[in-house]
């Protein structure tokens, strides 16, 4: 530790504390209808003294992808995070991005070379865990909790008081009642660490994640939203404890420490999931020939292929020079490609009911920039709400609705919530708010940042 700064300076001087509370996929109109309807009390209170607004997801809106941007204050074209599963550049080799990945220093890095202690526990895309002055818990990307934190020591102390990284979601898939029973143990355990360590530790920079939210919607949401008798209770009780933790964060809360609150991206009930590679394969663009008695997948590309499609609704171009076996070239071709696939995906229909499934297709250049753009999606699929566009690759139907996974993320109506300031810009996204933290923080903000700032002073 010993490369980083001394203390610039003791708390006071201006410089104020942070305390950021990650709150994964909760919806700005759900925490609000939550307020309206008498559910959340102590977030009431919480929002009554700052200033809440909707924020806009990333591009694709996957936790992976959005909680890089806010961390980096950077798009993807910068940061390099692309998906929760991506392909190495001139491979098909698939692999899951974590912050071995990621190209621009998270906040946490820039506060600790700036002499700050900082605390972050459980915010996705920090495995492997970095080197930073103070804590750190990395996320659901850790295989082991040995592994996930630093100093390595931190894992037996956490192992003591029967912390988990993540819910275990193949138990929702046995008996969702194991799964509820799961998530409200997990949160428990996350929110004991996480006051222990708020009160044992030194912080000016502290931030804990609730991956929770996310994981009860994916199962849950539909119920909610259909006031399911046996299920919609269940789902309220445990936003009841989300709100009692909330409060018990805002009781540590002094005029010297301000308060973030922050999702990543909204949530819908699933409509249909949407297996585009099924689409891409029937009308001629993907061809795959897997090996005798493995499923189709990108390693079983062939040079017939034109595209083939990655979670959630990202379109790769088979591109000569990029893709191993690449059959579009560079230049005029690709555009012709590209402009007549985009055409076409604009008309995907629900086989069922003849409704439109995408809204709008993105051309990478319109939703990056920055030094690692060489690694984006060709096309990436703004689909209508509740059409989960899937990568999968072994499927015979385009779509399909299942009773396990029933809800699903959207791209706006994520939140930002800071206390004691203004926000003063009225379209929000991921990478807007930690330009606000390193101005609350009085640490200058490295160059390059795509966030405004967005508080009153
Ligand atoms: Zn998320």
């Amino acid at each position: 530790m010993q490369w980083f700064a001394r203390r610039q300076s003791a708390p006071g001087g201006g410089a104020r504390r942070v305390l950021a509370i990650g709150i994964d996929g909760v919806p700005y109109s759900f925490a609000m209808r939550q307020i309206a309807e008498g559910r959340m009390p102590n977030l009431a209170r919480i929002f009554q003294a700052g200033t809440v607004r909707p924020l806009n997801s990333s591009w694709p809106f996957v936790s992976s992808v959005a909680w890089s941007s806010f961390m980096t204050g950077c798009n993807p074209g910068k940061h390099n995070i692309y998906g929760f599963v991506d392909r190495r550049l001139n491979t098909y080799d698939v692999f899951l991005p974590n912050s071995s990945t990621m190209k621009r220093e998270p906040i946490w890095c820039e506060l600790s070379k700036a002499g700050k202690e900082v605390v972050v526990m459980n915010v996705p895309v920090t495995y492997p865990p970095r080197q930073v002055n103070g804590l750190m818990v990395s996320c659901f990307l850790s295989p082991s909790l040995e592994k996930a934190t630093y100093p390595k020591e931190l894992a037996g102390r956490l192992q003591q008081m029967g912390y988990k990284i993540d819910a275990d979601a193949a138990i929702a898939r046995r008996n969702k009642d194991d799964f509820m029973k799961e998530l409200h143990h997990v949160l428990e355990r996350r929110a004991a660490v996480m006051f222990e360590l708020m009160d044992s530790e030194p912080w000016d920079f502290f931030m804990s994640h609730i991956m929770e939210t996310d994981r009860l919607h994916h199962f849950f949401w539909e119920y909610m939203e259909n006031n399911d008798p046996y299920w919609a209770p269940q789902f309220y009780d445990f936003y009841e404890k989300v709100d009692t933790i909330l409060g018990q964060v805002w009781e540590r809360v002094d005029e010297n420490t301000t308060l973030v609150i922050l999702s990543d991206h909204g949530f819908c009930t699933v409509r249909k999931e949407v297996y585009l590679n099924t689409w891409l394969r029937e009308n001629g663009w993907l061809s795959t020939e897997p090996a005798p008695g493995k499923p189709p997948s990108i390693a079983s590309i062939t040079p017939a292929t034109r595209a083939y499609s990655m979670d959630p609704g990202r379109v790769f171009i088979n591109l000569r020079g990029r893709e191993p076996r690449g059959s579009v070239e560079p230049g005029a071709d690709y555009e012709r490609v590209r402009q007549q696939l985009s055409d076409e995906l604009l008309e995907l229909r629900d086989p069922d009911t003849g409704e439109k499934m995408v809204q709008r297709v993105y051309k990478r250049e319109e939703i990056y920039h920055g030094e690692n753009y060489q690694n984006a999606p060709d096309l990436v699929i703004s689909p209508t709400t509740g059409y989960a566009f899937k990568g999968a690759m072994d499927r015979e139907h385009l779509t399909y609705k299942g009773d396990v996974l029933i809800g699903e993320h959207t791209f706006d109506d994520a939140l930002l919530y800071v206390s004691g300031h203004d926000i003063v810009k009225s379209t929000l996204t991921m990478e807007d708010v930690v330009p606000a933290v390193y101005n609350l923080m009085r640490v200058p903000q490295p160059d390059g940042l795509d966030g405004a700032l967005v508080i009153s002073a």
